[in-house]
């Protein structure tokens, strides 16, 4: 089948907003073998969508649109989109009281009722993030038409749940797809390495980026779930082959679940000491239901009193070395762990920027140490002119201070290329 996306806002014409939503749309038709031919952007005008939807009717057997279903005044595209299209509005029980169910009581009122609005006949696609629900619906012409929302957190999982299961039903066919996530290879050098594997029709595997990680996403069609994630298996298998230890997982999305469920089985407990990255690491690691369980303390010791206050950092070696030093992460490390009785305990350290840098020691250097007690383990990012900004070096310096303890508790040496934990 042929598709083309049409994505309605005035802000994406402006440019005030990224059209991200055509992009999630068209990998995700990519993946179940759906070939987009058109993407197209009109504001919010009813008389140019009407003019943009009725070309795509005319060339395409999908059109997926995206934004105006809430209950703001000037979403007149649902209404437009369905004169368009033939079809007629009518209430749609079920999503009223969702509706009902999402304000619990609070007021709410005549414009929200709007959002149950919903073409006669069509498949509705719940929200589970938001309040306006999408749908799927068939035009006189043969022609299916999807309404999806605009925000993005609302448009991905309906669009992952929903629309693609629902094209897939219609196809008679199941679709099921396995992510294979990876830190510390780069997307480009992960696609080499597969790249004899990701020309296939059926399973498709496709590489996507992910702030300083990659995923690879694997997906098969077949007539039953059973028989399209049998397609995957050995297509999923040979890829982590090809990866190796920098797979930290196959379908959970975060190398802090990863982490927690890790520490968990292994009945052990983590602390943190953290400088540049200021709490980031700890906030990510309770992100994760459960946490409690493992997590024991998270220091955030930025200045240099701090480290020889809080963890016992001699001062001596602040001076000589300096706070951001191999030797200092190493001592944030073994110190809180002792200090908080914790079986493990992590030190960061570094220049997160964009000031502070030397040519000794430049932006988005950062040290980062791992102590069990009887040994500990330091790696370095190097940081350099190549480095992407604050944001971007403490988020890499927490997900690599994560990695070194998925490694750990996985038997792999903390440190890429090192010796195996014994
Ligand atoms: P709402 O209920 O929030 O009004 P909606 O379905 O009516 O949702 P819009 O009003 O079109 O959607 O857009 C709401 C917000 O979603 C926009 O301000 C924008 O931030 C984001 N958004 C809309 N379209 C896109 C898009 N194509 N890509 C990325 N973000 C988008
Ligand atoms: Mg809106």
């Amino acid at each position: 089948m042929n598709a083309e996306i049409l994505s309605v806002g005035t802000e994406l014409l402006l440019g005030r907003t990224v059209n991200t939503d055509a992009a999630e749309v068209a990998q995700a038709l990519a993946d179940i073998g759906v070939n987009v031919l058109y993407q197209s952007t009109v504001g919010d005008n009813p008389g140019r969508l009407e003019e943009a939807v009725r070309q795509a009717l005319s060339r395409s057997g999908l059109l997926v649109t995206t934004g105006g279903l809430g209950p703001t005044g000037d979403d007149l595209t649902k209404e437009t989109i369905a004169r368009a299209a033939g079809a007629t509005l009518a209430l749609d029980e079920g999503s009223l009281r969702r509706i009902e169910e999402y304000f619990a009581g609070r007021p709410w009122g005549e414009s929200q009722k709007k959002q149950a609005m919903l073409p006669e006949g069509c498949t509705v696609l719940p929200n589970d993030i938001g309040t306006a629900p999408g749908c799927l619906f068939e035009t006189a012409g043969g022609r299916l038409v999807a309404m999806l929302p605009g925000p993005p957190s609302e448009l991905r999982p309906m669009l992952r749940r929903y629309l693609i299961p629902a094209l897939a039903r219609r196809g008679q066919a199941a679709i099921v797809s396995r992510e294979i996530h990876v830190f510390g290879l780069g997307e480009g050098a992960a696609a080499e390495r597969i790249a004899d594997l990701t020309e296939g029709a059926n399973p498709t595997a496709a590489t996507y980026a992910k702030e300083n990680e990659m995923f690879v996403r694997v997906t098969a069609r077949a007539a039953t779930e059973d028989e399209a994630r049998a397609l995957c298996a050995p297509l999923v298998e040979e890829i982590c082959r090809r990866f190796g230890d920098v797979v930290y997982s196959v379908d959970v999305d975060g190398l802090e679940q990863v982490v927690v469920q890790a520490l968990r089985e292994r009945g052990l407990t983590l602390a943190t000491a953290e400088s540049c990255t200021g709490g980031l690491l700890a906030k990510r690691i309770t992100d994760v239901p459960g946490a409690s369980e493992v997590f024991e303390t998270g220091l955030v010791t930025y200045a240099n009193a701090a480290k020889t206050r809080l963890l016992g950092v001699p001062e001596e070696l602040l001076c000589s070395c300096g706070a951001v030093s191999e030797p200092v992460a190493r001592a944030m490390a073994e110190g809180v762990r002792a200090r908080s009785g914790s079986a493990l305990g992590v030190g960061v350290t570094g220049i997160a920027g964009p000031g502070g840098g030397t040519p000794e020691k430049p932006v988005g250097l950062v040290y980062l140490a791992l102590s069990d007690g009887e040994r500990t383990w330091v790696r370095c990012m190097p940081g350099g002119p190549r480095s992407r900004g604050r944001g971007s070096v403490r988020n890499a310096a927490a997900s690599t201070a994560l990695d070194m303890v998925r490694r750990y508790l996985a038997g792999l040496p903390p440190t890429p290329g090192g010796q195996p934990r014994p």
